[in-house]
């Protein structure tokens, strides 16, 4: 499958689910297998000089297997400590310090620790759970239930109403860059029905239609971005207040001025780590 040109996508990993509940098996093979390990706190990755590579495992903790490689290495994933040092992975994703294949599993690395540390216990009765099946799964012994990692999926829409495409911006954004619209999606709501209403409640619009683009996992700590691209009903705005501090209609020209970081305005787009930028490229396309 062809990567995409967006951060945390492409990974060069084949899981190999069936391992995680061979028991002995896995034992055995990763018994003769070379090893590396990617230790995350937080959202932050410990380097070993210029690179996340670990030859060993953190002593004593818990060690979750992220997949094999081309050339049969082994990956695994186990928190770091404050002692080690220690690099913010939205830095490491923005300066291009690691290769994208490795952004990809960093991403999961990271989505996955983060899961582990904040579901200790068991949601159903309170006692502590254990890690099994390699990382995937955690188990109650005290009532037998089971939980599994999560994942968070967010709607991220351009909205088009024919030749003009919506974009709004946040307060706490960079001066001048106006992106997709974005929102997590609820429970019991189809994709497209999360679009349309986060799209009412931020910008007032009425969306017709919704087509899907892309998706971008997110490791902040576990969403899945899913791109669209919206069909508007019509071009008034109404913003909410809370979420957006402004939404426009930009022009074709303008957007294409927007990506490329030439609008004599000042106007960008998001930066091209994210799907945003590439949903807006693909609207101006179709
Ligand atoms: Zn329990």
């Amino acid at each position: 499958m062809k990567s995409p040109a967006f951060a945390f996508a492409g990974s060069p990993l084949n899981r190999r689910a069936e391992w995680r509940s061979s028991g002995d098996a896995f034992a055995e093979i990763a018994k003769v297998r070379p090893k590396r390990f990617l230790k995350c706190l937080g959202d932050q990755v410990a380097f070993a000089g210029e690179s996340p590579t670990h030859d060993m495992p953190e002593e004593a903790r818990e060690q979750i297997f992220l997949g094999e490689d081309r050339e049969g290495l082994l990956w695994f994933a186990s928190a770091a400590r404050e002692s080690d040092h220690l690099l913010p992975l939205r830095g490491v994703m923005m300066e291009g310090k690691v290769p994208a294949e490795m952004l990809a599993v960093l991403a999961q690395a990271r989505s996955l620790l983060h899961w582990h540390e904040t579901h200790g216990f068991c949601a159903a009765c309170g006692a502590k759970s254990e890690m099994v099946d390699l990382g995937y799964r955690r188990h109650c012994p005290a009532c037998g239930r089971d939980h599994f990692p999560r994942t968070d999926p967010v709607v991220i829409m351009v909205v088009r109403h024919g030749e003009k495409f919506l974009l709004g911006r946040q307060a706490s954004w960079q001066p001048g860059m106006y992106s997709a619209l974005a929102g997590f999606m609820e429970p019991g709501e189809t994709i497209e029905e999360a679009v349309a209403r986060e799209v009412r409640e931020e910008a007032g619009i009425e969306v017709t239609s919704a087509a899907y683009v892309a998706s971008q996992p997110w490791p902040f700590p576990s969403s899945l971005m899913i791109g669209m691209i919206a069909e508007a009903a019509d071009e008034k705005i109404t913003l909410d207040g809370s979420e957006l501090e402004d939404a426009r209609w930009f022009g074709r020209d303008e957007l294409k001025l927007m990506l490329a970081r030439k609008h004599p305005d000042g106007f960008h787009a998001s930066h091209p780590y994210a799907i945003a930028h590439h949903i807006v490229k693909a609207a101006l396309k179709k």
